[in-house]
């Protein structure tokens, strides 16, 4: 094992270093902000050494934290922002209308003032990014805007179709539930008029009951979530063409299909 060296100022020559737990506070537009970070010590006069890898990191965790506290986006999702939309950093802050070099800044690490923060949040919706660029269109190339446009549309198009599918699993699955609950009744009632012969399966037709009960309730407490119980229906009844194998399928379709 390689024993580190830095050169202490103080001893004025390269010397063996600790590392020390120290706080060091960065102020961040006004804000003051306190990282924690191991730093090279001096093994012989104790002093804190510099480290150009370590200054940089604890600045750059100093901006993190701003950044966490003040809600702002990080490099990488205006990075992912702007991919959103296929077009280069130039197009995306000409589109936004800011000047050529700021998202450039932006995903480099600089911070944002809350003001951009926000337009860039806007600009996450499809719908604002498109208005956006019509409001700057001048700014823009017609390939830039026709870019923009696409991505917008085929977003669009892609959100209605996931709209879409889940309609259409929720009214199968509405169908379903009226069909197996008539042949519930049905069963109960055929039950009841033969309990007399059926006696030593009565537990398993009761216990059967519960489950459908059970089910029939969640089912109506959390109707968005309902798929997800589809698969129970299987445990109610067994045959191949079920409710339950029917809803098995539907719910495995591919949802995020677009992404
Ligand atoms: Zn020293």
């Amino acid at each position: 094992m390689s024993i580190k060296e830095n050169f202490c100022v103080n001893c004025d020559e390269n010397r063996e270093v600790t590392l020390k737990m120290v706080t060091i506070v960065h102020k961040i537009k006004d804000e003051e902000i306190p990282v924690q970070i191991l730093m090279p010590h001096c093994v012989i006069c104790g002093s804190q050494l510099s480290d150009l890898d370590i200054d940089e990191k604890h600045f750059d965790m100093a901006l993190d934290e701003f950044r966490k506290r003040k809600k702002l986006l990080f490099p990488e999702q205006i990075k992912n922002l702007r991919e959103k939309y296929g077009i280069s950093q130039r197009a995306f802050a000409r589109a936004l209308g800011l000047a050529e070099p700021t998202i450039n800044r932006y995903e480099q690490g600089a911070i944002q003032d809350i003001v951009y923060n926000n337009l860039l949040l806007l600009v996450d919706e499809p719908e604002n990014m498109l208005k956006m660029a019509e409001q700057n269109k001048e700014n823009l190339s017609e390939k830039e805007f026709n870019i923009i446009r696409n991505n917008v549309h085929k977003m669009q198009k892609c959100f209605s179709d996931e709209e879409k599918t889940f309609k259409d699993i929720k009214n199968v699955l509405e169908e379903k539930i009226e069909m197996l609950s008539n042949d519930m009744s049905n069963l109960l009632e055929i039950v009841n008029k033969n309990s007399h012969k059926i006696d030593k399966n009565s537990r398993a037709i009761g216990e059967l009951d519960n489950k459908f009960g059970f089910f029939m309730r969640e089912y109506r407490t959390q109707n968005v979530a309902a798929p997800r119980h589809a698969i129970t229906w299987n445990t109610i009844t067994k045959t191949n063409d079920s409710p339950g194998s029917n809803l098995k399928e539907l719910y495995q379709y591919p949802l995020n299909k677009c992404n």
